[in-house]
């Protein structure tokens, strides 16, 4: 789960990391007020999980009240690749003079964690590593044996920091190494970390992604998993237990099983159609599970038909089958459902779906022609 840059520093604050002080804001007037209590000038920043919001005028100065008060009007209810503006941070501007990249993330082939580091921060870092890959510093770091000072003071040096920076980018580095951990991150990064004028070190920039396997041990994460999505559609199916990711195509996807539904999506497009969502309904397809399936992508405008791809293991056709028909005498829906059941028991649960198949629930024996039917019809 990725967090909102104010989150993200909220999140950092409670592990020690410098950053400037600010506030949240979802009018204008309270970005002036929040502006009024940081101090100006200020900065304001356009809330979306999407990096480049700067390049996009998603991050503008102002000077005073007034000025404030225009970016913030002119910020909110902007579109950032894609992303609506719904929500500011404003804070005390910094004065940069140097801005840098720091971050640590999981590193799976070689079973470490991967510290990066740059003194040529600020832009996107995948830009410096194609440009300029020596001037990323790579550090791996042994879970067992975490980062220390010593070790981190070493980094940076190997980084080219300035040398007035050094010393407080390593203690740094060390918190954010023990936020990275002991906050159970996927990615902690600071883009830019700054050496400002007067020769502090702080994060100008949060990117945090959270383990959500983690989420068990953090009961306060739940107050970033209400503000996880603006996209409707991925609330209201995260509200049902649905693990959904809404898409822009106009065929429903129900697979079980992560691996089939990307596999899913991947047929779909093949025979020229494009997929409306990602939908994961896992091993237990009951009734329930498959009516809130239903109900999720029913709810979605720009679906013209629906593909439900079954392939029981441990899931039972006949289940999944008696599920679906239990589903459509709950759920009223409005497109057409093309059904791929094979598998376990996939003989009984043809069986239970004969008597309710219509031209609007086709069954098909192969994921391939069930895919062509259901993009035909939503071509229609
Ligand atoms: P991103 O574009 O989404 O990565 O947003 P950032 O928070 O990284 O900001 C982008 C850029 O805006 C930074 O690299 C800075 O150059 C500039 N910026 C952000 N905050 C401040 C600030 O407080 N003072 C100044 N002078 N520039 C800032
Ligand atoms: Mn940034």
């Amino acid at each position: 789960m990725d967090l909102y840059e104010y989150q993200g520093k909220q999140y950092f604050a409670r592990f020690g990391i410098p950053t400037s002080p600010g506030g949240v804001a979802d009018t204008v007037d309270q970005a002036v007020a929040a502006a009024d209590a940081a101090g100006y000038p200020v900065v304001v920043k356009a809330q979306v999980k999407v990096g480049g919001r700067g390049k996009a005028g998603g991050i503008k100065l102002a000077a005073d009240a007034d000025e404030a008060r225009r970016h913030a009007g002119a910020i909110l209810g902007m579109d950032i690749k894609g992303h609506v503006v719904h929500r500011l941070w404003v804070e005390h501007a910094s004065d940069i003079d140097k801005e840098y990249y720091a971050s640590f993330t999981l590193d799976r082939p070689a079973k470490l964690h991967l510290g990066m580091l740059s003194a040529e921060g600020g832009v996107e870092i995948e830009e410096v590593a194609a440009t300029n890959p020596g001037a990323i510093a790579k550090i791996h770091i042994d879970p067992v044996d975490g980062l220390d000072e010593v070790t981190a003071r070493q980094w940076v040096d190997a980084a080219n920091l300035d040398e007035a920076a050094r010393e407080q980018a390593a203690a740094l580095l060390v918190k954010l190494y023990t936020c990275y951990v002991e906050g159970d991150c996927d990615l902690a990064e600071i883009n830019p970390l700054i050496l400002t004028v007067d020769g502090r070190v702080h994060a100008l920039d949060a990117k945090v992604t959270l383990d959500e396997n983690a989420s068990f041990r953090h009961p306060e994460w739940a107050e970033y998993a209400a503000t996880d999505t603006d996209d409707p559609r991925e609330r209201m199916a995260k509200e049902k237990g649905l693990n959904y990711i809404g898409l822009s195509g106009s065929v429903g996807i129900i697979a079980n099983g992560a691996g089939l539904a990307m596999s899913t999506l991947d047929v779909v497009n093949q025979v020229g159609g494009s997929a409306a969502n990602f939908l994961d309904i896992g091993g237990g397809a009951n009734a329930d599970v498959m009516a809130a399936a239903l109900e999720v992508i029913n709810a979605d405008p720009a679906v013209k038909s629906i593909f439900v791809n079954i392939f029981g293991g441990i899931t039972r056709v006949d289940e999944v089958a008696q599920g679906v028909v239990d589903a459509l005498g709950r759920v009223d829906i409005t497109s057409p459902i093309v059904l791929r059941l094979d598998g376990t028991n996939a003989v009984a649960g043809r069986q239970i779906l004969a008597p309710h198949l219509s031209d609007r629930l086709v069954a098909q024996p192969t994921m391939l022609e069930a895919a062509r039917t259901a993009v035909a019809l939503a071509a229609r």
